[in-house]
């Protein structure tokens, strides 16, 4: 494998400033919570201003969707990306939501702080080599069928690009395992740390596909990983995509203080 443009270099760590003292990098723990579609406007605003309450900083939610099945609902599209920035704008939140058309990246450039590139795009070359050309971050999950290389060699195509603001995301991988939805590989957030410069973050809620595994993975995940993002909505039961594995705002705000105060304990 080779790495030149985002290989390990101790004194070169990625940290990407997101403005507003956001920084997303090895020193702090990034969390990212909100909902998995972008259902309504004032769901969108009711979730940022409670994320705001919990001091999280970067809201998630999906306005393009890449379902498994053509007759799921596929998000709001552009509409959802507007609802996203005016309530960035109203909470002073930073958004992060997932493209899946390389036509959309300019139209889109305005709605978002953080590209979002999906599990299912990993490999959409054509898609990441647009996102590369971009000056705004990028988050990038691992493909559910992806080992670590082909990974890392995904984030490798953005930077040849001229963006190297990337944020891997490990969000579990597909493996004969079934009572949970994937493997959250936290030895692959290992290894990525250990061959890369950039922030690593996990995402438990595809990671496990189960609402009462987000905490404790997320409690092992931060013993190495720089920030989690999460799914929350404030009636998984009605939510119209991956209620199983979302949190609601008081699970949410119980998870956030116990895995601040484990942090805490950890950065010791
Ligand atoms: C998501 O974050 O809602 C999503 C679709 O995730 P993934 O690409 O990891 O399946
Ligand atoms: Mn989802």
């Amino acid at each position: 494998m080779e790495l030149k443009l985002i290989s390990y270099d101790k004194n070169n760590l990625k940290s990407i400033d997101l403005g507003d003292n956001v920084i997303i990098d090895r020193d702090r723990l990034t969390m990212i919570a909100g909902p998995c579609s972008v259902e309504s406007r004032e769901q969108i605003l009711r979730t940022a201003e409670y994320l705001k309450s919990l001091d999280i900083k970067i809201m998630r939610g999906g306005a393009f969707k890449p379902r498994s099945s053509p007759y799921s609902f596929q998000g709001l599209g552009f509409e959802g990306l507007k609802y996203l920035r005016e309530a960035g704008d109203k909470y002073n939140i930073k958004i992060v939501s997932e493209i899946i058309d390389p036509r959309d990246v300019e139209k889109a450039y305005d709605y978002v702080d953080i590209f979002q590139i999906g599990s299912r795009n990993m490999q959409n070359y054509s898609l990441i080599r647009e996102i590369g050309k971009v000056d705004k971050p990028v988050l990038l999950k691992r493909g559910m069928n992806a080992t670590i290389s082909e990974w890392l060699m995904s984030a490798e195509y953005i930077a040849l690009e001229g963006n190297d603001d990337i944020i891997l995301c490990e969000r579990g991988i597909r493996t004969f395992e079934n009572y949970t939805r994937n493997t959250l590989d936290l030895a692959g957030v290992a290894v990525a740390k250990e061959l890369s410069r950039l922030p690593v973050i996990v995402d438990p809620s595809h990671g496990t596909g189960r609402r009462e595994l987000i905490e404790p993975m997320s409690r092992a995940a931060i013993t190495l990983a720089d920030g989690l993002m999460i799914e929350m909505h404030e009636n998984p039961d009605k939510a119209i995509s991956d209620g199983f594995q979302s949190l609601n705002f008081t699970q949410m705000k119980e998870l956030v203080t116990r895995i601040r105060k484990l942090h805490d304990l950890l950065a010791k």
